[in-house]
């Protein structure tokens, strides 16, 4: 199944995600992704 990601909570050093079932909603867990300064920077 593939999974959806879902922003929870934005960090001083990152974001945190969660990460869900997009068949049957299940959370799959959660994810700091750090340096979003860089990825937005690169996102439109
Ligand atoms: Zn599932």
């Amino acid at each position: 199944m593939p999974v959806r990601s879902r922003l929870l909570l934005v960090l001083p050093d990152g974001e945190l995600h969660e990460y869900r079932c997009t068949g049957c909603g299940a959370s799959l867990g959660t994810k700091t992704i750090r340096e979003s300064r860089q990825s937005r920077i690169i996102m439109p």
